[in-house]
């Protein structure tokens, strides 16, 4: 593998390097069509104009435009437009697409292993997926994993962590759980169900009315920003915390393998700069626009976030456990990517604890 010896070289600058590591596959001369065109289309799977998360996939398709000279033109689809949101990765296998923009986790009907490169409960935080992925050895189970749909991935944004939803009753022990009716998608929903939580799912379109309705009693989203523009604190009145469930996606660029290997090297260069450019960038708007927006959630509409209880975050925490060891024991792809994952969580948690946990904690004394 070229990119093996290539990653040896890397040096200082952790995400542009780590984005010209990934995806040289293609190395050596230049190339003979430099003024080449390409025109791509790019479906996502977010609804049109999606605070942070579209947006962010509209600035990627931008900085791509932009940084390449226009010698890669874009037509860019939000959910629906051209293909339904849960079909854009394959619209990009086949090549419908050129390239999409979502979660990792939407494929896990592809692949079971795909959620990590996502989020999974209890799982990294979006600097520590940056680390994963760059340099401690995810990005390349990432493209193994892809290649045998012909797709090849790249980190391309990330929410940060996120909350844990929106509760129509307060949560003060595993007992209060019991019965509700949730939407909460994913291992996360899987997960509440063993604890006696009914997970359903609804679009984002029908969120708020669902829950003012009654039809379910809780919802998570996102975070303060996409939380706030919902209007879900109209439809609810307790806001727990933290977003145990989803610690830090990584949303995702991918680019069909024909598509990718038909451009010439410097353009390879600048989608790779474009997707290390909105990976750093969507995590700082949402850092940026969760904090605004939990101001004015608590000092225009009265919301006191709540942590979820020590007793509840621990059972959560050993049920999710149980669940991914379940699923490592039917799916050996899913169990080499966990464990890999699970070794890298683990080693990083000691140095965490040393940095930014005691660093927060020093402001606090
Ligand atoms: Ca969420």
């Amino acid at each position: 593998m070229q990119r093996r010896r290539f990653l040896k070289g890397v040096g200082a600058g952790a995400v542009v390097a780590g984005a010209a590591a990934c995806g040289s596959e293609r190395q050596g001369g230049t190339d003979s069509g430099t003024q080449q065109r390409f025109s791509w289309k790019m479906v996502t799977t977010w609804p049109p104009g999606l605070p942070g998360l579209g947006t962010g996939a509209q600035d990627l398709a931008d900085a791509i435009q932009r940084n390449s000279g226009g010698r890669i033109q874009i037509q860019f689809y939000a959910a629906g437009e051209l293909v339904p949101p849960l079909e854009v990765f394959d619209a990009v296998s086949t090549g419908t697409a050129e390239m999409g923009h979502g979660a990792a986790y939407y494929w896990k009907g592809k692949s079971e292993a795909a959620q990590f490169f996502a989020t999974v409960p209890f799982g990294m935080n979006a600097v520590e997926m940056n680390a994963w992925l760059y340099y401690g050895g995810g990005w390349e189970l990432w493209r193994e994993i892809y290649a045998p749909f012909g797709v090849v991935p790249f980190p391309a944004g990330n929410s940060g962590t996120q909350m844990g939803g929106w509760f129509n009753k307060e949560i003060n022990s595993l007992d209060d759980l019991v019965g509700l009716k949730m939407r909460i998608p994913g291992l996360g929903g899987e997960v509440l169900k063993r604890v006696g939580v009914t997970p359903v799912n609804v679009p984002a379109s029908e969120l708020f009315t669902a829950l003012e309705t009654g039809t379910i009693d809780a919802t998570e989203w996102v975070g303060p920003y996409n939380d706030l523009a919902l209007g879900l604190f109209r439809a609810a009145s307790y806001y727990y915390y933290p977003g145990w469930h989803e610690p830090g996606p990584t949303l995702e660029c991918i680019v069909n393998r024909a598509a990718w290997e038909n451009l010439p090297d410097d353009l390879q260069g600048i989608v790779e700069s474009a997707c290390a450019q909105v990976n750093v960038r969507m995590q700082s708007e949402f850092m940026a626009r969760n904090q605004d927006s939990l101001a004015v959630l608590m000092n225009e509409h009265g919301i006191t976030p709540r942590p979820f209880p020590d007793e509840v975050l621990r059972e959560l925490r050993r049920v999710t456990d149980v669940v991914l060891d379940e699923r490592s024991a039917a799916d050996a792809d899913f169990k080499r990517v966990r464990d890999a994952y699970k070794a890298y969580q683990a080693k990083m948690a000691t140095w965490q604890n040393m940095a930014e946990m005691a660093y927060h904690r020093s402001l606090s004394l």
